[in-house]
């Protein structure tokens, strides 16, 4: 049989581009399972959005993540989305399938796909810290992954009440909704507590406010974080004998995710974090 010079084509829509290292982890995902595949990482202002939606359909391309400031345009663009994304709002994957382009969000399945190797989601009462996009995606997903109750705090009460609201109207799961107005102390009845919000991003001294002490040995302490992935939460947890989760490996496997839907494989999640570690100037950790 002849090689095909013609290789399947993904990519990132997103503005600012430049500091996104998502590319660098999906080629080398790619590599690893010998896919003849290109991830390109491209820089689309909001005016472009919509031409570079038709770009993508006029290429083939099996599907792209949309990263701020596209992730709730980009529905206006699409042919119909998927559950989670359709209950959360936003779109941060987009799949090529059966002639359309269909709306997902890997965020939330990502954290859950990491959190899986720690705990199991079924009956858990989790604690989520903010109530942005992150926080929207991990409500929703655990919610739908089986966890039993859900309780959202958040500095803007509003966005608490409706993302709780949300959870409790289209889910399976109860909801509650706290305002975050001082040290928040996370009860004893909780199983996840996790940070969604953007304290500690690029600043590893950086700490929500939070009542340390109530974070018990017991409890399974995450962060959306990816860099740098050892926050100032995550250690004063560990410090407790907590379970720590970072941002990292909720980052690798939504991009693992995304690889599941466009090509229908499994990819190395540890070479995934691997090169994600070695282009963030990390040290490779698991
Ligand atoms: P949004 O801007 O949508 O939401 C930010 C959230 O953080 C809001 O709930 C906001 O509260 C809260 N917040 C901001 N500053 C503070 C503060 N000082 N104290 C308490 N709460 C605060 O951002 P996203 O949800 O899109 O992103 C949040 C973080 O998640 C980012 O750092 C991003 O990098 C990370 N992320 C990681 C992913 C991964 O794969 N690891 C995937 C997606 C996101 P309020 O509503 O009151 O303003």
């Amino acid at each position: 049989m002849s090689k095909s010079f013609l290789s399947v084509l993904s990519g990132s829509f997103s503005t600012p581009a430049d500091d996104n290292p998502t590319v660098a982890m999906m080629e080398a995902a790619y590599a690893a399972a010998g896919l003849d595949a290109r991830y390109v990482n491209c820089d689309v202002a909001s005016a472009d959005l919509a031409d570079a939606i038709i770009g993508a359909r006029a290429m083939g391309w099996v599907g792209f993540n949309c990263s701020m400031p596209h992730k709730v345009a980009v529905i206006d663009h699409l042919d119909g989305l998927g559950e989670s994304a359709e209950l959360i709002g936003a779109v941060n994957c987009v799949v090529a399938r059966d002639g359309g382009l269909i709306g997902e969000n890997t965020d939330g399945r990502g954290f859950v796909e990491a959190l899986r190797e720690l705990r199991h989601p079924g009956g858990t009462h989790v604690v989520v810290l903010g109530a942005g996009g992150a926080g929207r995606a991990i409500a929703i997903e655990m919610a739908l992954a089986g966890a039993g109750h859900i309780t959202i705090v958040n500095r803007s009460v509003g966005r608490a009440e409706s993302l709780a609201t949300l959870v409790a109207e289209r889910t399976d799961a109860e909801a509650d909704f706290r305002p975050w107005t001082s040290a928040y102390a996370v009860p004893a009845s909780a199983d996840v507590v996790v940070n969604a919000t953007s304290v500690g991003l690029g600043d590893a001294e950086a700490l929500i406010d939070i009542d340390l002490d109530s974070l018990r040995p017991d409890l399974l302490v995450a962060d959306v974080i990816p860099n740098p992935p050892h926050t100032a939460y995550l250690r004063a947890a560990a410090q407790r004998g907590a379970q720590t989760l970072d941002g990292l490996g909720m980052l690798v496997a939504q991009g693992a995710v995304a690889i599941e839907l466009w090509h229908g494989v499994s990819p190395n999640r540890d070479v995934m974090r691997a090169r994600l570690s070695e282009v963030l100037g990390l040290e490779t950790t698991n």
